[in-house]
């Protein structure tokens, strides 16, 4: 071996690492300033990479270089570019420089952040930027970690709302369901328009997709109050019982705003569990002009944002705040003899172990401090308003050309529009679009017509990429066959 990779009698070789260390990041570096040159989505066809890896693991350790090489020969043509200022798909994942030294710091202490006494600053410093993000975004006292609640970091909007799911659940069932089972009588309540992760939750909770009502929604796919009410009404008549409810700010087809402050009191009064999901939108509340958007917020039991999607924090990073922390902590908390010791035995500190599904956990929080600080909350303000009027600047485009329409409200940085004609020559214009390589938008269909995203939320991306962007688009509407 050319480098003392594993500490020997001389310890750890701190120039080794220096060097390495110094060669990946010149790689990122030069792969950041790059990114825009790539296809945006890779053009590898299925198995590419396979085929092109040696059968089996290598015997002897190889040089840098060598893995360099291959990042550049292999690795980048199977990468899709999420980073490109020309990536205008789903929804974004953003990185930036102090949440990758935020992340590269996490792997080098490699602690397990499952107890307290497993790493008292990544419990810590987990707790106190919840409590920082719930200031800076204006959340409800009730989230903050100095009463009741409190906020976690979960893997993924996913997790977040399976743990809220769980906590419901042993509410709606008086403590009973970790015991002895699931009954059968829950209900969870979402729209037409919730994302899928509240399917898989419902599955995975073991209430039964067959006990999840999906909620009609009106024209601009916001959830029907009205039908919410007259669902739960069926619903308790029929001697079930209403578990929870999960209301969308920001739905990933169209970010639509569900009516948050009718459909909370409609909840608060019915007393079902609050749950509510911010994936993308949550970020925007960092300026105090998107704030109204969290209206209501006072009414929910949980609330969930991703830093990961549109706050400079790469993937992953998922805010989960409780008003009552004690429920997710009685729903989640199971000690064993060898976790046991005196600080969790007296009360003294926060598990997040008790907080989420797995027992062992990164030190996310490193990256949000990194950002947090790095940035400043103006440097975040500035950042969302400046997606913000590109969305803006990019529906003004679409507005001047009557070969196209757009199909649902413009909020925030996302444009969903479609050529005024058929679902297939839609489909045909992006896929030329995303075949073209220079740009890659993403589609959903609403009220059975394909719809094109646009969804503006990388950092490098300017006025030039979406005056680009959109000179391509009207390019290629004309280039379609008839
Ligand atoms: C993206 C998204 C999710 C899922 O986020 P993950 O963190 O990938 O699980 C959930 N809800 C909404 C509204 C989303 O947009």
């Amino acid at each position: 071996m050319s480098e003392a990779l594993l500490p020997d009698s001389n310890g750890f070789d701190e120039e080794a690492f220096r060097r390495e260390a110094r060669a990946f990041l010149d790689w990122i570096a030069s792969y950041l300033s790059r990114v825009e040159e790539f296809p945006v989505r890779s053009t590898v066809t299925p198995g590419a990479l396979r085929a092109a890896l040696p059968a089996q693991a290598p015997e002897d350790s190889e040089p840098v270089s060598a893995l360099i090489e291959d990042l550049e020969k292999l690795i980048l043509p199977g990468i899709t570019h999420w980073q490109s200022p020309n990536f205008f798909a789903y929804f974004p994942a953003n990185t930036s420089t102090p949440s990758l030294m935020g992340d590269l710091v996490s792997s080098a202490f490699g602690v397990q952040g499952m107890l307290w006494i497993t790493s008292p600053a990544c419990t810590e410093l987990e707790t106190h930027m919840l409590d920082w993000l719930a200031g800076l975004c204006g959340l409800p006292a009730r989230f903050l970690s100095s009463g009741a609640g409190g906020g976690v970091l979960q893997d993924s909007a996913s997790s977040a709302v399976l743990c809220a799911l769980l906590a419901a659940r042993e509410r709606a069932s008086a403590g009973r369901c970790n015991e002895e089972g699931c009954r059968g009588d829950l209900v969870v309540y979402g729209s037409t328009q919730t994302h899928s992760s509240l399917d898989k939750a419902v599955m995975v909770a073991g209430l039964g997709r067959r006990q999840l009502r999906k909620i009609e929604v009106d024209a601009e796919f916001a959830m029907s109050p009205a039908a919410l009410r007259a669902q739960i009404a069926a619903d308790r008549a029929a001697g079930l019982t209403p578990c929870m409810v999960c209301v969308t700010l920001g739905t990933t087809s169209t970010l639509a705003f569900d009516p948050l402050p009718e459909l909370g009191a409609l909840c608060r009064a019915e007393g079902i569990w609050l749950h509510v999901d911010a994936a993308l939108a949550g970020s925007a509340a960092v300026c105090p002009e998107y704030r109204s958007l969290l209206t209501g917020l006072d009414f929910a039991d949980s609330y969930c944002f991703n830093p990961h999607k549109w706050l400079l924090t790469n993937f992953d990073c998922s805010c989960l705040y409780v008003a009552d922390r004690n429920a997710l902590i009685g729903a989640l908390s199971i000690t064993p003899e060898y976790l046991r010791n005196s600080i969790s035995d007296a009360g003294a500190a926060l598990d997040y172990r008790d907080w989420q599904i797995p027992l062992g956990r990164r030190f996310r929080a490193l990256k949000l401090w990194f950002v947090l600080r790095r940035f400043g909350a103006e440097g975040l303000r500035s950042y969302i308003r400046g997606h913000v009027a590109l969305t803006a600047r990019f529906a003004e485009h679409l507005a001047q050309d009557a070969r196209f329409e757009i199909v649902a409200p413009v909020h925030l940085n996302l444009v969903c529009f479609r050529l005024r004609d058929s679902n297939e020559r839609n489909a045909a214009l992006l896929e030329a679009l995303n075949a073209s390589g220079r740009i890659y938008l993403s589609h959903t269909v609403l009220d059975g017509r394909y719809v094109l995203r646009f969804c503006v939320g990388q950092p490098q991306t300017s006025t030039r990429h979406i005056d680009e962007a959109w000179a391509l688009i009207a390019a290629t509407a004309a280039t379609l066959d008839p």
